[in-house]
């Protein structure tokens, strides 16, 4: 076994470590953290300290740390079948029974689904098939991407584009020019502080419908959002949001993407967030939660309008001229079949509702009075908080300041709770495993609220 000081040296001469400032990292001004193990909502450093993952990872571990019905089943497919293709109609068990099971539970108008590793890759997928479709269709002026600010869709070329974070763009030369944004359904950001949910709403449809006015819809392929916008900081839409703006897509024939990579299989206590907020999509991108990350794969659930237009294009062109060499890997497919299964015989999407209420109640309940507490939001095992310098007035924290990121490394050192400070905004954002425990979410209230009051007072 490696020691701490040669883990440090080796991680700072070799690894390349996504979002991180690789300055800071490589001078060795920023912790190496080395995490050895986990079971239920805990991981465990290399030091054996256990702290409480109240992020789930990247909310991706939704069944919890340390499942064996996970780890043997791909430990099983590994020993059986570590590897083959899905090319030209290859599969297996497990590939074809996992499909099966994600079409069983999606919407009614879901049709196929596509494998791939990451929601990343899946929304490349997703763009691919609408600029397909509209080929097919004879509509090859009809190709842009609609996408929120705020929305989080991937860092690819064409995902980092559709995301629509600051951070994500600058310095990439991104976004893409087939990807344009509209405002983020963000209610407690208006820039009114007196409208009402309502008349938001109809803001969020104006500016929607003004784009497509300027672009004009003969060029739009399509418009793609979370369900719940997450990376942007944890924001469940304004009543009646997605009925609305679902009105105009319709009218205009912009196809609908609903990014499914954090709620899909039961973050919001609900199966999929379509479900949750009546929204009927062409494409469904789902990741994470399909195997709880206990095995890197993705999909891109394809809905029976666009399946036709698919199977048209290869009647006239031959097979799709898209694929990856890990595409149903199966083990990840393993992972996933396994996953589900123990998701719903846990009963764990019930908890996720059940648990995720209480610990947003209990977070409202301890800090909804604080003077620097803006908002307090969620929905199902999503929670999140959000500061401010003034609360009449509505004014944010300088982002030179740090708060957000301050809290939750006050919240890591003491009391060993792990939150993820979001990036954009001082937002502590909270999305456990689905099984953590009501005792657990007084951990962390309590954590958060020690927390809180350490940085603000
Ligand atoms: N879509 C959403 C909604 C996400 O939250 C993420 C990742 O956080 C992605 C897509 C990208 O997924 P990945 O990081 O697996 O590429």
């Amino acid at each position: 076994m490696l020691h701490n000081d040669q883990l440090d040296a080796w991680d700072r001469e070799n690894f390349f470590h996504p979002s991180t400032h690789l300055a800071q990292h490589a001078r060795g001004e920023s912790p190496t953290r080395v995490i050895r193990t986990a079971s239920g909502v805990h991981i465990e450093d290399r030091d054996g300290h256990k702290l409480l993952d109240a992020f789930a990872g990247l909310y991706c571990v939704n069944a919890g740390y340390g499942r064996p019905e996970i780890a043997d089943a791909i430990a099983d497919q590994a020993r059986e079948l570590a590897y083959y293709h899905s090319y030209v109609g290859h599969g297996t068990e497990a590939s074809i029974t996992l499909a099966k099971m994600i079409l069983d539970r999606a919407p009614a108008n879901m049709s196929k689904v596509y494998f791939g590793l990451g929601g990343s890759d899946a929304n490349e997928t997703n763009v691919k098939l609408l600029w397909y479709y509209n080929n097919i269709l004879g509509r090859p002026e009809k190709k842009k991407i609609i996408s929120r600010w705020r929305g989080y869709h991937g860092s690819g070329l064409v995902t980092g584009s559709l995301t629509g974070l600051e951070l994500f763009h600058k310095k990439f030369d991104l976004p893409l020019a087939q990807v344009i944004h509209t405002e983020a359904p963000y209610y407690f950001r208006r820039d009114d502080l007196d409208q009402s949910e309502a008349d938001f709403v109809a803001h969020c449809v104006a500016e929607l419908e003004a784009l497509i006015d300027r672009e004009g819809a003969g060029t739009i392929a399509g418009f793609i959002g979370e369900p719940v916008l997450g990376t942007g900081g944890i924001v469940p839409p304004p009543e009646g949001y997605w009925a609305a703006i679902q009105a105009v897509l319709k009218k205009h024939d912009i196809l609908l993407i609903a990014d499914e990579v954090v709620t899909g299989f039961g973050r919001l206590g609900t199966m999929f967030g379509s479900d949750h907020y009546g929204m009927t999509p062409d494409i469904i991108t789902i990741a994470k939660g399909l195997t709880s990350a206990y095995a890197p794969l993705s999909g891109s659930i394809v809905s029976d309008r666009v399946w036709k237009v698919l199977e048209q294009g290869t009647d006239e062109n031959g097979p799709i001229g898209h694929g990856w060499t890990y595409s149903a890997h199966p083990i990840g497919a393993a992972a996933g079949v396994a996953n589900l299964k123990l998701i719903d015989d846990l009963n764990l999407i019930e908890n996720a509702g059940k648990v995720g209420k209480y610990l947003q109640q209990g977070m409202k309940d301890a800090l909804s009075d604080h003077a620097h507490v803006g908002d307090i939001r969620g929905e199902g095992m999503l929670c999140a908080v959000e500061f401010v310098e003034d609360k009449d007035s509505r004014n944010f924290f300088d982002a030179a300041d740090k708060i957000g990121p301050q809290i939750s490394a006050k919240l890591l050192e003491q009391s060993k709770v792990i939150a993820r400070a979001m990036p954009q905004g001082d937002i502590l954002g909270f999305a456990p495993p689905f099984c953590l425990t009501r005792d657990e979410a007084d951990t962390v209230v309590a954590a958060t609220l020690r927390a809180v009051t350490s940085v603000l007072g």
